[in-house]
């Protein structure tokens, strides 16, 4: 969840790959590419032929295009084809990168471990990490994510100023902004949210979002040399790949955190009610704040509505889940290893 969810951030927790997605616009904009334009002015069109004519080009084409079809994977839930390549050390690496910003910018505002939100918030998060190890098919991806270093950051901010918002890096750190906690409104409300960030974790979205960074910059400096303009292009490519893409993820991020919840005995009832009292800030946030702090979340998330009829619909799956979770057992998460 990115606006919010930073958190509500597929993008949030990959904010950070803001070097990587700006490569587009720098791209275009930069020397490089008014050294491209000079060679349109020269010869007022390029020779395309020679170069779809060119044996070393043929071989890269081919060697990509078996690289892109090696690396296909399938994004669970939705189901849909995606290209992913990026490897685990390298993920970890730019959440390392992201972290020591965000650190930066944040460091005198994180709230001591002694402050009671921090409990509550590690409980929550321990709970989820032990239901996401036990039920995972993936054995690979639970020894990387029981090897990462999981820390929470509790940031305080002034929610005129910060909107709400939290997100996990690739790295296991975690941050709740405590503009989103009035939302929360409860334990339930903050195991939403982290459920779903969690979630985007464990479908790979940061994986995919970087593995997808080098398609996007080829795709728009081809188009950039056929049509020679460049704001255009990247607009083209983030409303037609870039953000269906991401809202898919959010999607697929619900339904996994929603699994998740009823697999770790939240309450599962909670989880549309807090998305309406998320609908109802959007509301009262829309006409003023909107087109500004919120623009960016509107553009890369679903409907808010639509989530909240979503997750109703797969209340009879998750009601099950829950049942054969043995929630009701006395216990059941009194014994709780700590990932922290
Ligand atoms: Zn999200």
């Amino acid at each position: 969840m990115k606006w919010i969810f930073g958190f509500r951030g597929v993008k949030s927790p990959v904010r950070s790959f803001l070097a990587t997605r700006n490569c587009i616009r720098t791209f275009s904009q930069s020397p490089r590419s008014h050294a491209t334009y000079k060679r349109f002015e020269n010869s007022q069109s390029y020779d395309f032929s020679r170069l779809v004519s060119s044996k070393p080009l043929l071989y890269t084409v081919l060697g990509l295009g078996a690289f892109y079809v090696y690396n296909q994977d399938e994004a669970p839930f939705t189901n849909r084809r995606r290209f992913l390549w990026v490897p685990y050390w390298m993920e970890k690496r730019v959440g390392d990168m992201s972290y020591r910003q965000i650190l930066l910018q944040y460091k005198k505002q994180i709230v001591p471990h002694s402050d009671p939100i921090y409990a509550k918030v590690s409980g929550i998060v321990n709970r989820l990490l032990e239901a996401a190890f036990e039920n995972s098919r993936d054995p690979k991806q639970i020894e990387h994510l029981k090897s990462l270093k999981w820390e929470i950051h509790v940031i305080q901010v002034n929610p005129k100023e910060t909107p709400p918002n939290a997100f996990i890096l690739p790295n296991g750190k975690i941050f709740i902004f405590s503009s989103i906690l009035p939302i929360c409104h409860d334990t339930n409300g903050i195991a939403t949210v982290l459920s779903h960030e969690l979630s985007h974790q464990l479908a790979h979205h940061s994986m995919e979002q970087l593995s997808k960074q080098p398609v996007y910059m080829a795709l728009s400096t081809l188009l950039y040399m056929a049509t020679g303009v460049s704001g255009f292009n990247d607009l083209l490519i983030a409303g037609l790949l870039t953000m269906p893409a991401s809202r898919e993820m959010e999607s697929e991020a619900d339904r996994i955190g929603c699994e998740l919840m009823a697999r770790s005995c939240f309450d599962i009832y909670q989880i549309p009610r807090f998305w309406e009292r998320m609908h109802a800030f959007e509301e009262q946030q829309s006409g003023q704040a909107r087109t500004s702090m919120l623009n960016e979340f509107f553009s890369t998330h679903p409907n808010t509505n639509k989530r909240i009829h979503d997750i109703q619909s797969w209340m009879p799956q998750l009601e099950s889940i829950s049942e054969s979770s043995n929630c009701h057992q006395y216990g059941q998460f009194n014994q709780l290893r700590s990932f922290f």
